[in-house]
């Protein structure tokens, strides 16, 4: 008999009924939240590469390549855009601040276990190559997030990838978002043959793979 009550009182939970047995609490709150934060957008187009490619179209077809990653591993991801758009509207006189502001509160009301904010570089010598994660510079946790991350490029890198994850005091987002939060330069606009990769599908995927890789590896050792 008490298999047979157990059995109904799974009927009636599967039902809905009003005796259904509470759903294990967690599992969606335990669901960890990432904010992709996609640098530029809209009237800023971020870094102009060598061969004319804009920084926010390259960040932004990483990020969305990221995202599909996380989500496959059951990562809730908000992503701060997902268009060619910036946070600001018509009427701010100083876009780029209420952009960045705007970022900024977004990620206040996420509150996420962590934000990587993606970007690309670019240097006045064109033979600069490679990736580079920035932290702020008392953060702890955004410090291991960036070394895990910055170590991840060598898989896409190679021997290329001599940087180190480098500490940041002056960031408008890494000064202003209290939790763990890096930004990820996968590569150098201003160096031709990098710029070249980083508009390819299949480089932009393999980037994407790594920082995903890396985000999961900075959750797990939470
Ligand atoms: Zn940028």
């Amino acid at each position: 008999m008490g298999l047979l009550l157990l059995v109904l009182v799974f009927a009636a939970a599967c039902r809905g009924g009003v005796e259904a047995l509470p759903v294990q609490a967690g599992d969606l709150e335990e669901q960890p939240v990432v904010v992709l934060d996609v640098g530029h957008g809209g009237n800023d187009p971020g870094k102009v590469g060598v061969d004319g490619s804009l920084e926010k179209d390259v960040n932004l077809e990483i990020a969305m390549r990221v995202k599909t990653y996380l989500e496959q591993s059951d990562i809730k991801v908000v992503m701060t855009r997902e268009e060619d758009k910036g946070l600001y509207s018509e009427k701010d006189s100083r876009k780029k601040m209420a952009d960045m502001k705007r970022r900024c509160e977004l990620i206040e009301e996420v509150g996420p276990e962590l934000v990587v904010s993606i970007h690309q570089n670019s240097y006045h010598e064109e033979y600069v190559s490679g990736g580079q994660v920035f932290y702020y510079k008392d953060s702890a946790k955004g410090k291991a997030l960036a070394e895990i991350l910055q170590k991840r490029f060598d898989y896409v890198l190679g021997e290329n990838n001599r940087r180190l994850a480098k500490a940041n005091g002056n960031y408008y987002l890494l000064l202003h978002v209290k939790c763990p939060i890096v930004i990820v330069e996968c590569g150098f606009l201003s160096n031709r043959r990098e710029a070249a990769l980083l508009q390819q599908g299949e480089y932009q995927d393999r980037l994407a793979w790594t920082i995903h890789m890396g985000i999961i590896e900075y959750l797990n050792k939470r």
